[in-house]
């Protein structure tokens, strides 16, 4: 009802497109900060399909946070996530996020994983002798490779991902902000569509190059008597493994008895016609043999995992996000965010806030007191590039994501903020 009064009744101030992680923390952010300076922005967010559905990157059980990062740009904006999913939480009344502790694991001379130990401030639990080997912390459940070394952090945790989206679109509701799913979202979309070819085409001389990949979540089962030592209750850490292949970890919570083991990366996608069969076993079948290896005797690999679920990663060629002003004839009224790679859910409520103020303000201040450096997620940065950032990060190797082939798919789902004074008037 609301909805509907506030669009006939002239138009919004603010437009956020996109109900996902990234868009409802950006219609919360908006909201709330219209709210705090006495209100009058009409904030609205709109979502193509029903709200909390599957279809994008954002459903689901659970997501890690983590500030060991091998890029340095990355651990202030989770630092400032962190902060803003505390404040969240607090006004919400209830928690998203699990504290944990973070491991990060892998061959001891890894430059991705040494520069992830320093950017993230982590401590190694194992040293080069055979002796800390024996004694870290989970010694009793991970069995390391030879020349491997494994180092844990503070700021870890697992957040409720689902949960977590219904909680910003609660709060954004609550400041103010205008909701809409399924209804006239493709006649904005429309709209939206062009700005984003036709304006980044002028801004950048590029589209914008977002891969699709289809992924798996995979829940294996614990070992009968394991089944507690898994649990953050008992301190078990979120993990991530540097070795051949990319592998993440949130500990035993959503099914329990089961724990959630994935390969990072998945099997390039139209996102309006995945194949939700796409990728399985050779995403699987990876992680049963590291589990095998690493932690013996705690995880059940026979049959596979117990539970798969689909996702869907955004995939940049550098794993980089894409935050950044439209620009063209639209000036810096249109921010947009896309291009997560597989990593964003963690800054969901920084990226808002940097959507928001970018696109209210012209300039993102908080990013900049917290020393997000915004420079990096420039569209610009593939003109003339098509490697983007990768070709800076040549001092250490970004963890390989599974994919069959470049990227090259222009983007299909950006976020779009569009700002315009009076309001942008929305058709019913
Ligand atoms: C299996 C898996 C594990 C992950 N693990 C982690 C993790 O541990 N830690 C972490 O930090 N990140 C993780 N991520 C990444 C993180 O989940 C994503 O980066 C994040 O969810 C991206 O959010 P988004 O809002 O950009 O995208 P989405 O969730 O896809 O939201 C985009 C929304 O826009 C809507 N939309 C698109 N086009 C239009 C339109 N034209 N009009 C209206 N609406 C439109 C879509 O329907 C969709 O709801 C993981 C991702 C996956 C898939």
């Amino acid at each position: 009802m609301a909805a509907a009064a506030a669009a006939t009744n002239g138009g919004f101030d603010a437009i956020v497109v996109g109900g996902g992680i990234m868009g409802s923390c950006a219609a919360y952010a908006a909201a709330s900060s219209s709210a705090s300076r006495g209100g009058g922005a009409r904030v609205l967010l709109l979502e193509r399909f029903d709200l909390l559905h599957h279809r994008g990157s954002s459903h689901g059980e659970s997501r890690g946070i983590r500030a060991t990062y091998p890029q340095a740009r990355y651990p202030p904006m989770v630092r400032l996530a962190a902060r803003l999913w505390g404040d969240a939480e607090a006004e919400a009344g209830y928690r998203v996020l699990t504290p944990t502790p973070h491991l990060d694991m892998g061959p001891r001379a890894d430059p991705a994983l040494r520069a992830a130990i320093e950017n993230g401030g982590a401590a190694e639990v194992v040293g080069a002798s055979d002796d800390s080997a024996a004694s870290w912390p989970w010694s009793a459940v991970f069995r390391l490779p030879e020349g491997w070394t494994a180092a844990s952090s503070e700021l870890g945790g697992v957040i409720k991902a689902t949960k977590a989206v219904a909680m910003f679109q609660s709060l954004a509701a609550k400041n103010g902000a205008v909701l809409r799913d399924r209804t006239e979202v493709i006649d904005i979309a429309k709209q939206v569509g062009a700005w984003a070819s036709k304006l980044v085409k002028s801004v950048a001389g590029v589209d914008l190059p977002v891969q699709p990949l289809h992924t798996l979540i995979c829940y294996w089962k614990a070992r009968p008597g394991r089944e507690h030592e898994l649990t953050p209750e008992s301190g078990f850490p979120t993990f991530a493994s540097y070795g051949d292949t990319c592998i993440y970890s949130t500990p035993s919570m959503e099914f329990p008895g089961l724990i959630k083991v994935c390969a990072h990366g998945g099997a390039p996608c139209d996102p309006d016609r995945r194949d939700w069969c796409a990728g399985g076993d050779a995403l699987a079948d990876p992680v049963a043999r590291w589990i095998d290896e690493l932690m013996p005797g705690h995880v059940d690999t026979a049959g596979g995992p117990v539970i798969r679920q689909s996702c869907m990663y955004s995939m940049t060629p550098d794993e980089d996000f894409i935050i950044d002003f439209v620009g063209g004839e639209f000036g810096k009224d249109v921010v947009v965010g896309a291009g997560f790679s597989g990593h964003g859910f963690k800054m969901g409520p920084a990226v808002g806030r940097i959507l928001t103020e970018m696109a209210m303000d012209g300039e993102a201040k908080t990013a900049a007191e917290a020393g997000v450096e915004l420079g990096y997620f420039r569209i610009g940065r593939f003109e003339g590039n098509p490697e983007g950032n990768r070709a800076e990060n040549k001092e250490y190797t970004v963890p390989q994501t599974l994919v069959e082939k470049p990227f090259v798919v222009p983007v299909r789902n950006p976020l779009l903020v569009p700002v315009s004074k009076p309001g942008v008037p929305i058709r019913d």
